[in-house]
């Protein structure tokens, strides 16, 4: 268990922890479906909700050592890291050029 934060996501402050990504239902009612992206910004077959992690304090996960799996598998640097600074860092060069400095790819 990594008790260290991964120096990309210290400069970040949690843009994947500041927001949940849902999948939309493939065949699901087109209400269900504008319901939701209504609640949040439409990303292919996905919509991202504005719900922070009630964890997340001032860029930081307050409960690091007992974080979820799901949040110690993700991958610092992967497709959905990226697609989380995108979305949620309007000034998004610093992050992924620090990202890409570190040739960060550990979990969080
Ligand atoms: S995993 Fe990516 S999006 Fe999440 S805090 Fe780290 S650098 Fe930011
Ligand atoms: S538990 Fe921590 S690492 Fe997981 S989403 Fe919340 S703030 Fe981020």
């Amino acid at each position: 268990m990594s008790a260290k934060m991964n120096p990309a996501c210290k400069a970040c402050g949690g843009a994947c922890c500041s927001s949940l990504v849902m999948s939309l239902p493939v065949d699901g009612p087109a209400d269900l479906v504008q319901w939701l992206t209504l609640r949040g910004k439409r990303e292919a077959n996905s919509v991202r909700l504005n719900v922070p992690c009630s964890a997340l304090e001032d860029g930081k996960c307050s409960i690091h050592l007992m974080r979820p799996q799901n949040c110690r598998d993700y991958k610092v640097g992967g497709p959905q890291c990226i697609a989380a600074i995108n979305a949620l860092r309007p000034n998004n060069a610093p992050y992924l050029k620090r990202l890409a400095r570190e040739h960060q790819t550990g979990a969080t």
